[in-house]
């Protein structure tokens, strides 16, 4: 089929194409970050399966298999102050993949990778013998994403990458990201807390409440044609640089706090915070539908 496909499953089945960007967006403790590390195994999934390009990975894989897809399939962490080891130095955090990879490598063909690789985010050479306290939280970002480009993936999973970064320092980083896709053919996985970088970086968008995905549609749509009442409410909060536009338009608040997800309430899980919710929200689970082309939701109001 050529096309690359994924599954994560919550009662729900997705599929991310090759070459596109999938965003992931929902509160935080929804279980985004979950299905992200499941999909790269770093979570066994109870149940479910991941399909990467025809193949199961949660079938029993060979040593040989299993470090092929690893090399595939990187993960670029939230926080780039925690995830970088504060005692190695960026040749060794760039490396650390190629040392596990690409065992026959010699020490100048490792610096030298790490060299390119270092310009490719925006840095330099010069930067290889410093320490990650040594730079700003933007260049830290750019390391960690030199870090997953060290083994030629072809996916990666970018879990919050711009959540602790400011907000001038954020497009930065979603340009790059989008600069490296273009060049090298990646896919990614974008999760993010909310929807205000996700459109410019995504071709469709999937949201998520309380372990379900409740919305996924291409950018644009989600964007023209919200349908479900937690799709609405998160892009109201996205703010419009325009300030007429921003004074006039309906604010959606959510209140009360995300139920448990061990103990969700019955019916639809988003019911306790929705304006929107009558009787039947109570009863009955919402099923997942396509109410037009390509625009799916669980809702009870469609
Ligand atoms: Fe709201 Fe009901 Fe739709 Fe759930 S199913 S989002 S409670 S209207
Ligand atoms: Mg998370």
């Amino acid at each position: 089929m050529g096309k690359k496909q994924l599954k994560a499953v919550d009662n729900i089945t997705f599929d991310i194409y090759e070459g596109e960007t999938l965003g992931l967006v929902g509160e935080s403790g929804c279980g985004k970050s979950t299905i992200g590390r499941t999909i790269l195994n770093l979570y066994q999934a109870t149940d479910g399966q991941v399909i990467y390009k025809g193949r199961n990975l949660q079938e029993n894989l060979s040593t040989k298999d299993r470090k092929y897809y690893q090399e595939k399939m990187q993960m670029i962490f939230q926080d780039p102050y925690s995830s970088l080891d504060p005692r190695m130095t960026v040749l060794d955090i760039v490396s650390e993949g190629l040392k596990i990879h690409r065992p026959d490598m010699d020490k100048k063909e490792m610096s030298d990778r790490v060299y390119d690789l270092l310009e490719l985010v925006g840095l330099n050479k010069n930067h290889a013998k410093r320490y990650p306290h040594e730079f700003s939280g933007g260049q830290r970002q750019r390391i960690g994403i030199a870090r997953s480009l060290a083994v030629n993936p072809e996916f990666i999973i970018a879990d919050e990458p711009i959540a602790a970064l400011d907000v001038s320092i954020q497009a930065q980083v979603v340009n790059l990201l989008k600069e490296l896709q273009r060049d090298r053919g990646l896919t990614y996985l974008f999760i993010a807390h909310d929807l205000s970088m996700v459109k410019y970086i995504s071709d469709r968008v999937a949201v998520m409440y309380l372990g379900k995905m409740v919305e996924l549609t291409t950018s644009e749509e989600l964007y023209e044609d919200p349908l479900h009442p937690y799709t609405k409410a998160l892009l109201s909060a996205v703010p419009i640089p325009d300030p007429k536009i921003e004074q006039q338009r309906e604010r959606i608040i959510l209140t009360g706090d995300i139920p448990s997800p061990i103990d969700p309430p019955s019916g639809c899980s988003f019911r306790t915070r929705c304006p929107m919710a009558k009787e039947i929200c109570a009863e009955i689970v919402p099923e997942w539908k396509e109410v037009k082309k390509d625009h799916y939701v669980a809702c009870h109001l469609y």
